[in-house]
């Protein structure tokens, strides 16, 4: 690639135009429709009976719950999870949460 010093002057090369066009038609980050990787928290929730799955949700949802603890009760369990995931999950439905319904 010979385009690192383009200069943003109003022009495009073909190539720059041809980066878009593959990246607009092949990958998710822009039109955000492919699901993307499994939710390992709602996999491990979908996993659990109802009432233990509702508390888990729960504690998910009280602010007052940090995500490495919740990630800890859940890994000292045998789930095979981390804090970052239990994070995202917390942030569902925004930018950078995971594809859960609110
Ligand atoms: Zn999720």
């Amino acid at each position: 690639m010979a385009t690192n010093s383009a200069k943003t002057d109003g022009k495009t090369s073909d190539a720059q135009v041809a980066a878009l066009e593959a990246a607009l038609n092949g990958d998710s980050l822009v039109t955000g429709r492919r699901p993307g990787p499994r939710c390992s928290f709602a996999s491990i929730i979908e996993a659990l009976p109802n009432a233990t799955a509702e508390k888990i949700q729960a504690a998910a949802d009280d602010e007052g719950t940090s995500s490495s603890a919740l990630a800890d009760l859940l890994i000292s369990a045998g789930f095979d999870i981390t804090a970052g995931s239990v994070a995202r999950h917390r942030r569902r439905g925004l930018a950078n949460g995971c594809r859960c319904a609110r």
